[in-house]
């Protein structure tokens, strides 16, 4: 538990995978209460962890009245319905992660169907298909699901003692992330949209509309206007630079496009077959698709797809469908007028 600027505490949480050690949860101060930002997974560990710092505060849980979710990923939102029924706290998210919480974490069934025909529909072969279909399955178990008492939309705010946080909507990451904002203050709590030195994944899916990566891009563009001091991010440290980071960011997906233009060439392309060509995990020198976990070979293979969807919609790209199969190619006017 520390205290990065009075009146706010970031409590780390540990998550039970190895990429990422922890998940941020921020504690604000309010006149009647405290208001939290983000839950962490429903662990043992981090029930406890969290308990033993409020306890370092000095703060009963009940004394947590509010509790806002930036985006509904088992890491951000699985306590939620846990902290919401023992505190009796009200939970307030974004309308477009409410509308996924039924069929991601309640009735599964439809979404894993969808999921196996999108996953052919984009080229994986039938014995990789189930691998990749349940990929998600072991997260379930992290999460009790709540609904919002408090349905956001955004542009509201939500005032808490010295504090007054603008809503605001950040899709990309999650269709439904919202980053709140605090002007007189100049902090953002950027939940997964903008992290230090993590890219945030962006990947397409059923769910994640039609271009995610696109609308990742313009929205966080659209912070850069923004008077900013300090970022409080869900993972890693709070951290000062958000112009800087923005921009890092964006060259990380300009880079991205051209690796996967350079693995397309003049070919026509599967989403599977251009995600099995190029490198993974460049932080950590970089590896091949196939050295992936399932859950990473599954974010790889639908962060590819955001890629070649925000190609495309810039008519960089163009798809046709061969035998039920999606491929990708170079515009076909734009490569006879060469
Ligand atoms: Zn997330
Ligand atoms: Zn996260």
């Amino acid at each position: 538990m520390i205290e990065v600027i009075p009146g706010i505490y970031r409590m780390p949480l540990p998550l039970p995978i190895p990429t990422v050690s922890h998940i941020n949860t921020y504690l604000v101060k309010g006149d009647n209460g405290y208001l939290l930002v983000d839950t962490g997974w429903n662990t043992e560990e981090a029930f406890a962890s969290l308990k033993k710092q409020l306890a370092e505060l000095g703060i009963n849980g009940r004394e947590i009245s509010r509790i806002v979710v930036t985006h509904a990923h088992p890491d951000h939102y699985g306590m939620a319905g846990k902290l919401k029924n023992l505190f009796g706290a009200t939970l307030y998210f974004h309308h477009l992660e409410k509308d996924v919480i039924e069929s991601r974490y309640v009735n599964m069934d439809e979404l894993l169907k969808e999921m196996s025909l999108w996953l052919k529909g984009n080229g994986v072969p039938p014995d990789r298909l189930a691998e990749l279909q349940k990929a998600s399955l072991p997260m379930l178990k992290f999460v009790t699901p709540a609904m919002p008492d408090v349905t956001l939309y955004g542009g509201e705010a939500i005032t808490c003692g010295d504090f007054s946080f603008n809503v605001l909507p950040t899709p990309g990451h999650a269709p439904g992330h919202i980053c709140l904002y605090e002007p007189d203050k100049k902090i953002l709590f950027s939940g997964d949209h903008i992290l230090p030195t993590i890219t945030p994944y962006v990947g397409m899916n059923p769910q994640s509309g039609s271009n995610p990566l696109g609308d990742y891009l313009d929205s966080i563009n659209s912070l850069k206007r923004l008077d900013v001091d300090l970022v409080l991010p869900g993972h890693e440290q709070p951290f000062t630079g958000l112009k800087d980071r923005i921009e890092g960011i964006t060259l990380h997906h300009s880079l991205r496009n051209a690796e996967i233009m350079a693995a397309l060439g003049y070919d026509s392309k599967t989403a599977f077959e251009l995600t099995t060509g190029i490198t993974w995990m460049h932080d950590v020198n970089g590896v091949g698709w196939y050295k992936l976990g399932t859950w990473d070979k599954r974010m790889a293979l639908l962060e590819t797809l955001a890629h070649l969807e925000a190609m495309r919609v810039k008519g960089e790209l163009e798809k046709f469908t061969r035998e039920d199969i999606l491929y990708y190619r170079l515009p076909q006017k734009a490569k006879t007028s060469e």
